[in-house]
């Protein structure tokens, strides 16, 4: 049985960032992920929105640590190299009525230190997004847009260069707290660690299970989104949000740019019995781009080229209005175990705080001597088709597979689907490769380029036809050979 410090369930943004934190210093930590990869549930299907802490309650944790993350970001996109920009949000009133939201809104945001809120005139909104029209809005400068599974990638696999131990398709099914350790049961054999970290998103609730009686509920709250061509992506400038729902606890339907020049409509909020259904209807289709068509008239259903959900990890219900405070604390019945509980959004904005919050748990049980031979990443790659003709020649006849385009709506390489595929997570599906260079993120969504990088994890990764897989560890993508092809 392999023994660990420190072993964190769940591979999302939370998890990954805390296996960063801590691979800074000498400690032997495993991460358990039951997906193919990392940012397999929430920390992939989400807005993007690096949030500035207007919209949590002055003293709560959500505000606390949103604000905290908020001024983290800038630091961590240079180092580790992943895609960040304060393109600034627009929360728009509609009437006089909307706009005292807008002034409380704005006076939360002073008492919670965000900086720069100005409320300006319909007329003066215009000339920066001609394309949206409304009463007045709230101008919120602090606001910016990542890609989330670009981050939580980068976080992990930098922590897996400095030793974490990340164990992909490996679920937990069981804890038991010994004297002074966890043994800890997953469908891959068993473990042994000091401290856990429950990590394990809309999961956390069982996970606690495990070891004692829950004293509290999760409420699985959907949220659809749609994806706009990146031809349409002049339709706005910066993120254009109503005055948030107050029923919901949620922020309602926004148009956010992405770094990458698509525009995300959503989400919706819908609170659902089954945590795993992750589906996209027809119906909330409509309703999303009814909703975006009221702020932006000028949009045609043509831009749109996809939809996805996420799903909220609510500890309110509906009928309670659907907020409620993050729970970050260890257990008191369960020494060692450091629950992670309700980490909705502004999640993603708040994980580098969190994670940091947790050393501070984690120091108390053990001394924490930092690495000297840590390494960080050094800044972002460049993609192949943002390089200077020069830079692409030299490397084309050093290697030709740099000059093979195995993505033709992103211009995405044969090479840059090696690296992606050779990641230091041993992350394999055709999903790891998408969210490591965008092949298959374009307009026809996989239909060239799935065959090419099929072609590729066979000849040079040895992955049997059987073996591949799109997204999760049963997500085959072939059922058998429909036919054996000869050698001539
Ligand atoms: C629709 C939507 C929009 C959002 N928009 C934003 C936004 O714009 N900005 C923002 O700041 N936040 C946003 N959030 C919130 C943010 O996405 C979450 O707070 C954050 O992703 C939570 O990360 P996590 O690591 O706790 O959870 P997750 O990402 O869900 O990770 C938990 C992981 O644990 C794994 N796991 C579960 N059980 C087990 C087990 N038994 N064994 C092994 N592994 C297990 C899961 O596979 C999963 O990968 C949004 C969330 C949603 C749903």
């Amino acid at each position: 049985m392999k023994n660990f410090q420190v072993a964190i369930i769940g591979g999302g943004v939370i998890g990954s960032a805390i296996a960063w934190e801590l691979s800074k210093y000498k400690v032997d930590v495993v991460v358990f992920e039951m997906g193919s990869d990392v940012a397999s549930g929430a920390s992939k299907a989400n807005s993007g929105v690096i949030h500035s802490g207007i919209n949590s309650p002055t003293d709560s944790l959500k505000a606390r640590f949103c604000v905290e993350g908020n001024s983290m970001f800038q630091t961590l996109a240079d180092t580790l190299g992943f895609q960040f920009k304060w393109v600034g949000k627009w929360i728009i009133a509609k009437n006089q009525h909307e706009e005292k939201e807008l002034n409380r809104l704005q006076n939360v945001g002073i008492a919670n230190n965000v900086p720069y809120l100005k409320v300006i005139d319909g007329s003066e909104v215009e000339k920066k997004e001609p394309n949206v029209s409304c009463y007045k809005a709230l101008w919120v400068p602090t606001a910016g847009i990542i890609f989330p599974y670009e981050f939580t990638i980068a976080l992990a696999e930098n922590a897996a260069e400095n030793n974490v131990k990340f164990l992909l398709e490996t679920k937990v099914i069981g804890l038991k707290k010994q004297r002074n350790n966890f043994e800890i049961l997953t469908d891959k054999g068993n473990f042994q660690a000091q401290i856990v970290v429950n990590a394990a998103g809309l999961n956390c609730r069982e996970i606690v299970s495990m070891v004692e009686e829950p004293d509290f509920q999760v409420y699985p709250c959907r949220g659809e989104y749609l994806i706009l061509d990146k031809n349409y992506s002049s339709l706005i400038n910066s993120m254009i949000y109503p005055v948030p729902v107050k029923e919901l606890g949620v922020l309602g339907v926004h148009i956010t740019p992405t770094i990458e020049g698509n525009i995300l409509i959503g989400p919706s909020a819908e609170f659902i019995g089954d945590a795993e259904d992750k589906r996209t209807t027809k119906e909330m289709m409509s309703t999303l781009f009814k909703e975006a068509k009221e702020i932006i008239p000028a949009l045609p259903k043509k831009a749109v080229i996809s939809a996805y959900s996420g799903i909220r990890c609510k500890l309110a219900s509906e009928k309670s209005g659907g907020w409620a405070d993050y729970r970050i604390e260890e257990s008191k019945h369960t020494t060692g175990l450091i629950n992670l509980l309700g980490i909705e959004s502004p999640g993603l904005t708040a994980a580098p705080a969190i994670a940091r919050e947790v050393m501070k748990m984690i120091s108390k049980h053990m001394e924490l001597q930092k690495k000297n031979n840590f390494k960080l990443k050094k800044g972002r790659i460049k993609r192949f088709s943002e390089m200077p003709l020069k830079e692409q020649s030299d490397l084309v006849k050093n290697d030709e597979r740099w000059g093979r385009i195995v993505c033709r709506c992103e211009q995405i390489t044969e090479a840059e689907v090696i690296n992606a595929l050779s990641n230091p997570l041993g992350a394999r599906s055709l999903s790891a490769v998408k969210y490591r260079c965008r092949a298959g993120m374009g307009r026809c969504q996989g239909g060239f380029c799935t065959q090419h990088i099929v072609r590729i994890m066979e000849e040079q990764f040895n992955i049997g036809i059987d073996d591949m897989k799109l997204k999760s560890p049963k997500s085959y993508l072939f059922e058998k050979r429909t036919r054996e092809v000869k050698d001539d």
